[in-house]
C-alpha cells in the first residue's frame, strides 16, 4: 500500500491524479491532500479520500475549511501555508509526493519532498526549469525517484534503457543520440503573427486536445511551455541543449521521442489524457489500468508533423537561449513569464507581448548565476517577477 501526498489535489492534474487513484483503492491511500484557494473543492475530496492532512494557503481558508469538514468524524486535519506544504510533503507517512502546484509556488514543498528521498512524480516543470541543478542534485544526494508525469518527458523515460531509467547519467553511454519534443503547437499554430496581437485569454485557454489549467494553456498557446519542457528535459535526463530537438505534431498522439545511435526512433503512444503518465509513474515498474481507453489508430487515419515557427512563436527561441546561456537565465525566463501570463490572463497584457516582456527581463538579469539555494532561487525569482511587472505599462501602451 503506498501512502499519497497531494499538492495541488483541486487542479487538472491533481483531479486526475486521484481519479487514477480511486481506481484502485488496494494500492493506494491518500495521506494528504492540498491546495490554494479552492476550499470548496477540496472539502468534498477531503470527504470522498479521507487524508490525515489537507493544507490550504492561509488561516482564514483553512479557518473555513475546518468548518466544512466539522461534521464529518474529525478524520482529517487541515494547516495551513508554505511550511505546512512542505511539511506534508516530506512527512515520513508518505511514500509518494504528487507535485501538482503550478509554477514556482511549488518549487518549495516539491523540493522539500526530493530532499526527504521521496519518490517524487513531478508535474511541477516550473520547479525544475527555476532550480533544475538544485533540484536534481538535492534529489540524488538524497536517493529520491523522480519520475516525471509531464506527458512529453514520461514518454521519454518509457522510452529509455532502464539503466538510463535509473540514471541519467547512462543515457549516453545506452547509445542515445537525441530526444525529441513533440508539441501540437497550441490553439494558434495556424494563425499570423497579426492575429496573435489580438487574441483573447478564452481563446488561448481553449487548447485543441488537452484540458489543463489555465497557466499552462497559455504556455502552450505562446509554446512557452515547450520552451519550458525543453529546459525541463535537460534537467531530467542530463542532456544538452543540442541533443534535444522539438517537432510539432498536431494531433498529440505521440507524446514524444527518443532516437538512439543506430538510427532507431522509439516513440511513446496514446490517447491525449493525462491520467496514461500518472498512471505509469504510480505504479512503475509495474502497470496499472489509468481509466484511458485504447487508441484507435484506423479511426485516427494519420499522424503529422511540422518544424515549429519562430517568428510567431518566440518564446520556443527565448527559452533554447536561456538554456544555452545557462546560469540563473532559465530562472529569471519562468518568472517573467509566470508574471507575463497572469498579466495576460488579468487583461493587461496583450499575447504577443508576453514574449517581448520576458526578452525583456531575460536582457536586464538573464546573465545571473544559477541558483545555489532556495532561497537563491526565490530571491532571483522575485527580482526578474519585479522588473516584468514594472515593464508591464510600457509594453501595455
Ligand atoms: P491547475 O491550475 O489546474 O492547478 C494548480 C493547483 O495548484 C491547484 O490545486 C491550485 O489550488 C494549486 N495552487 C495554485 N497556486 C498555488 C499556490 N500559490 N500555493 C499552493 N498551491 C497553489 O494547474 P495544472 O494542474 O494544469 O498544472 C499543475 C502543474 O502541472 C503545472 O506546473 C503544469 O505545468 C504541470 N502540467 C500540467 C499538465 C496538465 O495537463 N494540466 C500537463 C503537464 C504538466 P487551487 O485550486 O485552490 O487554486
Ligand atoms: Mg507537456
Amino acid at each position: 500500500m503506498q501512502s499519497i501526498t497531494v499538492l495541488g489535489a483541486t487542479g487538472s492534474i491533481g483531479t486526475s491524479t486521484l481519479d487514477v487513484v480511486a481506481r484502485h483503492p488496494d494500492r493506494y491511500r491518500v495521506f494528504a491532500l492540498t491546495a490554494h484557494q479552492r476550499v470548496d473543492a477540496l472539502a468534498a475530496l477531503c470527504r470522498r479520500f479521507r487524508p490525515e492532512f489537507a493544507v490550504v494557503s492561509d488561516a482564514p481558508r483553512a479557518a473555513r475549511l475546518r468548518s466544512l469538514l466539522a461534521q464529518d468524524s474529525g478524520a482529517t486535519e487541515v494547516l495551513e501555508g508554505a511550511q505546512a506544504l512542505a511539511w506534508v510533503a516530506a512527512h515520513e507517512q508518505a511514500d509518494t509526493v504528487m507535485a501538482a502546484i503550478v509554477g514556482t509556488a511549488g518549487l518549495e514543498a516539491s523540493l522539500a519532498a526530493a530532499r526527504a528521498g521521496k519518490r517524487v512524480l513531478l508535474a511541477n516543470k516550473e520547479a525544475l526549469v527555476t532550480a533544475g541543478r538544485l533540484y536534481v542534485d538535492a534529489a540524488r544526494a538524497a536517493g529520491a525517484t523522480l519520475l516525471p508525469i509531464d506527458s512529453e518527458h514520461n514518454a521519454i523515460f518509457q522510452c529509455l534503457p532502464p539503466a538510463a531509467q535509473a540514471d541519467a547519467a547512462a543515457l549516453q553511454a545506452g547509445g542515445v543520440r537525441r530526444i525529441l519534443l513533440t508539441a501540437s503547437g497550441g490553439p494558434f499554430r495556424s494563425r499570423s503573427l497579426q492575429e496573435l496581437a489580438t487574441v483573447s485569454p478564452e481563446e488561448a485557454c481553449a487548447h485543441p486536445n488537452w484540458s489543463m489549467g489555465r497557466k499552462i494553456s497559455v504556455d502552450s498557446a505562446t509554446m512557452m511551455n515547450k520552451g519550458l519542457e525543453l529546459i525541463e528535459a535537460h534537467f531530467l535526463f542530463g542532456l544538452p541543449e543540442q541533443q534535444i530537438d522539438i517537432v510539432v505534431h498536431p494531433q498529440s498522439v505521440i507524446h514524444s521521442l527518443v532516437e538512439y545511435l543506430d538510427g532507431s526512433l522509439l516513440a511513446q503512444l496514446g490517447n491525449p489524457d493525462m491520467r496514461t503518465p500518472i498512471a505509469h509513474a504510480l505504479a512503475y515498474p509495474a502497470r496499472i489500468d489509468s481509466g484511458v481507453g485504447a487508441l484507435d489508430l484506423p479511426a485516427l487515419g494519420r499522424l503529422d508533423f511540422e518544424p515549429p515557427d519562430p517568428s510567431r512563436f518566440p518564446c520556443l527561441r527565448l527559452a533554447r537561449e536561456a538554456l544555452r546561456s545557462g546560469g540563473g537565465a532559465p530562472c529569471v525566463l519562468n518568472a517573467a513569464n509566470e508574471l507575463a501570463v497572469a498579466a495576460f490572463l488579468g487583461g493587461r497584457l496583450r499575447f504577443t507581448a508576453i514574449a517581448e516582456l520576458v526578452e525583456r527581463v531575460l536582457e536586464a538579469v538573464g546573465s545571473r548565476s544559477a541558483p545555489g539555494s532556495l532561497d537563491e532561487a526565490l530571491a532571483l525569482d522575485a527580482e526578474a517577477r519585479a522588473l516584468a511587472q514594472a515593464g508591464i505599462p510600457r509594453l501595455a501602451a
